[in-house]
Parts: C-alpha cells; structure tokens; sequence
C-alpha cells in the first residue's frame, strides 16, 4: 500500500487522497440519480450544514477549485476601476495566473508587506490613503488568507484589528480559506469567530486539503453580495452539472465534525516535526508553525541528498526555504522518517 510511488510526501495536503468521511459520501450519492445543476438533496444539505457550522445564514456555491472561488468571489465584490489590497505572498497573487485580474475584468490587485505572511494592518492604511484623486484605482476589497501560505494563523485579535481597518476605509473583506479548517482548529476558535465575527463578506472554504478529493465551498456572509454569483460560476466554467458529487464530500466532512478533527492532527504533526528540526542546529525554522506546514532553511547539499531519498517538497513558495507540510492522513511514522532521513542528508 505504501510502495514508493504511493508513499505519502511532505510537498502539499493536496498530495494526500480523499478521507474515509468524504469518501463513503460520495458513494452514497453515486446510488441511482439525483437532479442536476444543484437541485439535489447532496448540494441543499451540504449547503445547510455549513449554515450549521457558521451558525448563521450565508449563501453558499460549489466550485471545483480555489483559483475559481478566490478570483469568482474578488470579482463579485468590486468592479474593475477598483482594487483588491492582499499580502505579497497572497496565493491570489502569485498562484494564480492572474485569475483574479481575469475575472474582474482587469481589477488591479495591490500589494501590502506584512510578517510571517500576515498583513501589516498599518500597510493596509498607507495604501488606501497612499491617492484619494480619480486616477488611482480606488480601493475596494481586502482580501486575506487564513491559514496564510506560511503556515501561520491570524488570531481573532488580528483580525478584528484587520476588521477594524477595513471598516474605516470602506473595504469589504474576502478570505481565502484554502485551509481555513487549519486556522480554526490552531485557534481552538468557533468558525464564526474567523470569518463573519471577523468582519468577513465572503469566505472560500477549502475542501481539497482539507481531505474531500475535489472542491471548494464560496461562501458570502453578505447576502446581497450572492447576487447573481451563480451565473458568474456558470459563465466562468465551474457549475458542475453532477453537482452532488461536488457537495457530498462536505457532508461527509462537516457531519460529524471530521473536518477539524483531519485539521488538528496535520497541524499537531507539522508542530512534532518543527519540534524535532528545532533539534538541528544546522536547520533553522523561517516561520513560526501554527498550522500544518514547516518551513525550513536547509543547507543546498543536503537539500539536494534528501531529494535523492524520494522526498517532494516546494522551495518556492513564499520567501524561500523548503516546506513541508502535513495532510489529514500523515502519520508519526511519516514524520520520524523525515527527521530521520532529514539527519542523515546532515552529516
Ligand atoms: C491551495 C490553495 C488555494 C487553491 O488552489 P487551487 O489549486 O486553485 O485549488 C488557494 N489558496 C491557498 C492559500 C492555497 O494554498
């Protein structure tokens, strides 16, 4: 089951397949038809249990990736002569082939600096009050990333700061939520308490690392924001027709709460494998690790030698450095076979 070209790697959570939960989901709603489009029970209950989850109403679309959530939902909160202020290493910005530029029609994006991948609220300020005049795109939506794409989580203080931010200069707020469930689960936090108590108008809620196989959930706090959003996913390509095998994975996921369950353990793991690197004077942590990816910088030889033990990992992501990064069904076998092989490449 595990042979080399099935062994689980550190490169991304979406190396990892799908959990049980999702899984068997999926097969019950592969039993005979259901209707189209997202008339079906599978689309209405998934839809429902995130209403649940939240704890209040929200709006919600099935689409078959971030890219499309992030740059569909950024477009349904601006028009083009406005811009979308978000951190540099924003995986809107720069994993996503401008899609957000694409979808709005040309809406600039702006970038603002901040530690650890989080954004500097003072940078969001300077940047809204940077131009007032009829040349400057004005500013319209902030969007950030919980999780951030350095592995560290927002805690509700931040955000509420951010929030406040926000309020003040008129910007309406969208969250990339890729692994939002990570964020959470680090925080010990309510959902409610990360997104719409946060200020948040629209959350895209990451399914695919999160353990379903296919799909995200673009969910808008701000109802009169859903206007129309089901045409822009059709026109943009992502309504799905067999749309229940879209939903069925977040029943399964959200039903019984394995979700953050799948989330806590991928960042108690990535928390044993910083731990165990912290060992290493040669390696040195680049981002604190409160979620479920470490990030290293490693000697280039020895990059190089744990390449050549089969390891896949990412050294472009962010600012550097390699990252490792654990999914809902890496082991503590898996994480003492790194470290190991990690020592090893060392001497
Ligand atoms: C993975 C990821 C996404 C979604 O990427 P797709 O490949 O388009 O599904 C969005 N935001 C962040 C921060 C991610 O890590």
């Amino acid at each position: 089951m595990n042979a080399p070209n099935h062994r689980r790697q550190f490169a991304s959570d979406n190396y990892s397949g799908v959990c049980p939960e999702a899984w068997s989901a999926l097969e019950e709603a592969n039993l005979g038809h259901a209707p189209s489009y997202g008339d079906d029970p599978w689309t209405s209950q998934a839809a429902d249990l995130i209403r649940e989850t939240f704890e209040t109403q929200c709006e919600v679309f099935f689409v078959f990736n971030g890219t499309a959530a992030n740059s569909l939902a950024l477009a349904s909160l601006c028009q083009s002569y406005h811009s979308i202020l978000c951190h540099e290493t924003a995986h809107a910005e720069t994993d996503e082939c401008g899609a957000p530029e694409f979808f709005s029609n040309g809406t600039k994006v702006l970038l603002l600096p901040g530690p650890d991948g989080k954004l500097d609220p003072l940078a969001i300020d300077r940047m809204v009050k940077r131009r007032s005049d009829i040349h400057y795109p004005k500013p319209k939506v902030l969007s950030l990333t919980q999780a951030t794409e350095l592995g560290t989580v927002y805690s509700r203080e931040e955000l509420q700061t951010i929030r406040h931010q926000a309020q003040q200069s008129n910007l309406r707020i969208h969250m990339d939520g890729a692994r939002f469930a990570n964020g959470v689960a680090a925080l010990g936090a309510k959902p409610r308490e990360t997104s719409w108590e946060a200020g948040v108008d629209v959350l895209c809620l990451g399914g695919t690392k999160n353990g379903s196989l296919v799909g995200e959930a673009v969910i808008f706090f701000n109802l009169a924001l859903a206007d129309e959003f089901d045409y822009r996913c059709k026109q943009a390509g992502q309504l799905a027709s067999k749309m229940r095998f879209l939903a069925a994975p977040w029943v399964g996921l959200l039903k019984n709460g394995a979700w953050l369950k799948y989330a806590a353990h991928a960042n108690r793991l990535a928390a044993s494998l910083a731990e165990s690197i912290r060992q290493m004077p040669e390696l040195k942590i680049l981002f604190p690790t409160q979620a479920n990816s470490v990030f290293v910088q490693i000697p280039e030889r020895a990059i190089a030698r744990l390449r050549g033990k089969g390891w896949l990992f990412y050294t472009f992501i962010g600012q550097g450095g390699c990252r490792f990064m654990c999914s809902w069904d890496t082991t503590e076998e898996d994480v003492r076979q790194l470290v190991a092989d990690l020592k090893q490449c060392l001497t």
